[in-house]
């Protein structure tokens, strides 16, 4: 999955995503990726999430909704990212077996961002400039 959260000169945000799928998936299957909520939310007023990784987990939590309503209530899109996926390994140790990551920006324009297992970068450009950024990760 390829999430994108932007923000204009002034400050109204946007987002995407794209699905790579998933290997092997069942017929008929869909990702959390089209389902707003779940791979993508915005709220302009807030800020944004997406997500990646195996999207029935995300779709299960209902992932970026949370994280932007976690934001609403004053987490910062760090502290959104590591509940929401508290939210999924809390449920058992099958999280060992999948990967999930999250990015989040709010309307100040800090990021978070969290996965389950090392692994997950992302860029972030503003001013000209790119910055490859690695995630925090749960599983150390
Ligand atoms: N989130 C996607 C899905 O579940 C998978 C991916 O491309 O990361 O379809």
């Amino acid at each position: 999955t390829i999430g994108m959260l932007t923000m204009d000169n002034n400050g109204n945000m946007a987002g995407a995503c794209t699905t790579s799928g998933l290997g092997y998936k069942m017929k008929g299957r869909i990702g959390d990726s089209p389902i707003i909520g779940s791979g993508l939310f915005i709220d302009n007023k807030i800020g944004g999430a997406v997500a990646t990784g195996m999207g029935e987990e995300v779709v299960k939590t209902v992932g970026s909704f949370l994280i932007v309503e976690l934001m609403r209530q004053g987490k910062s899109p760090q502290e959104a990212c590591e509940e929401a996926i508290s939210r999924i390994v809390s449920k058992g140790n099958r999280y060992k077996d999948f990967q999930i990551a999250y990015l989040a920006m709010n309307k100040a324009g800090d990021i978070g961002s969290y996965c389950i297992h090392k692994g997950f970068t992302y860029m972030k450009y503003q001013d000209g400039k790119n910055e490859q950024n690695q995630s925090d990760y749960y599983n150390k």
